[in-house]
């Protein structure tokens, strides 16, 4: 006799749970797969070696906790982005955790809660009203302009309006590629600074966060948040090896902030979040960043010949194709009256994009040479046969 269970329903789930799914874009077989922003290079004979070599040192000891401040890690971090922005932090001013999803969570769990609010301007990144659901914090989104920057008038208004406790920008922003101005940042941190926070000392003001997940993707002439750090505590630049160091299979992102803001998320962190394979095989990339940034190089070209060949086609519609300015490896297009219909034919031709971001666009990563050109053809195939169709 089998014993009776209870239904799924009568589950003590949170009530803002009930009917929630887990988030993700599909992940489907198929030959071409530009759908989730990944770099489309697997690291090379030499980095696996390396990792390899490594991974299996760290092996050797791991009937022992890992280090849990991982110094050696924030260290080599620290160095990087010296060398890829220039500027110099500490290895205090440093924190990891698995994917910047978990340092952004680590952020709401320190700086949000039951009482505070969580602000982003839409359209943006989908799992910021997750990290606020998670951490019971209220959520606010503002809007970006037409042409997806942020007008800083309409944020300080909104700062003011909603006294947030955390602000989150993306930049470049995902899914439409849109770098921040500085003077854009910076007039949101004025206004953050201002903010009172609920059971925050007076004068504690918000944090700001700078999800700087594309960064390394930046045109030149692009800058980076981590210049304004010297002299803003509640300000923190969030990064990841998922994008630029191609490992999103490893789980490491990152942040740079004020040693007092990097201090709260300590108290936060379950102890030894990061496995010591993850900090050995983390490392294990770092040691081979020339390379990793000469692809960065290559992906950052494809992406720019990309846009120009998008910008020349026309649309469904007759008119050209409408193309977002992006810094990230992806580009977002469109607009098509029915874009579920151009993403379904490209997935019929092998080709895996995303249908995300505002009603009518569609995003493309930046793969290889060869998957681009299979991106093209399928595109160019799949706007003749629904220009056909509307004929019809
Ligand atoms: N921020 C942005 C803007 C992203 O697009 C992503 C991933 N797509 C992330 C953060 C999370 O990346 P990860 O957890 O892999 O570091």
């Amino acid at each position: 006799m089998t014993t009776p269970t209870a239904p799924a329903t009568a589950l003590p789930l949170r009530p803002e749970l009930a009917g929630e799914v887990p988030y993700g874009a599909p992940q489907l077989d198929v030959p071409v797969l530009l759908n989730v922003n990944e770099n489309p290079y697997a690291p090379s004979d030499e980095v696996v070696a390396t990792i390899a070599a490594d991974v299996a040192a760290a092996a050797r000891g791991l009937n022992r906790y890992p280090d849990r401040d991982f110094l050696g890690l924030r260290g080599d971090l620290a160095a990087f982005l010296h060398r890829e922005s220039g500027v110099s932090l500490a290895v205090e001013q440093i924190w990891a955790a698995n994917g910047s999803n978990e340092v952004m969570l680590h952020l709401l769990q320190a700086f949000g809660g039951p009482g505070r609010t969580a602000l982003s301007f839409a359209p943006t990144y989908s799992m910021y009203p997750e990290y606020a659901r998670d951490t019971h914090t209220r959520w606010v989104a503002g809007r970006r302009n037409e042409d997806f920057t942020l007008d800083p008038a309409h944020a300080v208004e909104l700062i003011e309006r909603e006294q947030p406790s955390v602000i989150l920008l993306t930049s470049p922003n995902n899914p439409t590629g849109t770098a921040l101005p500085l003077e854009v940042v910076e007039a949101v941190l004025d206004a953050a600074a201002r903010v009172r926070v609920p059971g925050a000392p007076d004068g504690a003001g918000a944090v700001v966060v700078v999800d700087e997940a594309y960064a390394e993707f930046r045109r030149a002439g692009t800058p980076s948040a981590l210049e304004l750090l010297a002299d803003r505590p509640n300000l923190a630049v969030s990064r990841t090896m998922s994008k630029a160091f191609a490992a999103a299979g490893l789980r490491l992102g990152y942040l740079a902030a004020s040693t007092a803001l990097v201090d709260a998320l300590r108290v936060v962190r379950l102890p030894y979040h990061l496995s010591a394979v993850t900090q050995a095989a983390a490392r294990a990339a770092l040691k081979h960043t020339e390379s990793l940034l000469a692809q960065v190089d290559a992906l950052r070209a494809e992406r720019d010949a990309l846009v120009d060949w998008l910008r020349g086609q026309t649309g469904p519609s007759g008119k050209p194709l409408l193309v977002a300015d992006t810094d990230a490896n992806f580009v977002l297009f469109g607009t098509f009256a029915d874009r579920h219909a151009v993403w379904r034919g490209l997935l019929d031709r092998g080709v895996l994009i995303r249908e995300v971001g505002p009603a009518g666009w569609l995003r493309v990563s930046v793969g290889t040479p060869g998957e681009t050109a299979r991106f093209k053809d399928a595109l160019t195939d799949v706007i003749t046969d629904v220009t056909n169709e509307q004929e019809a």
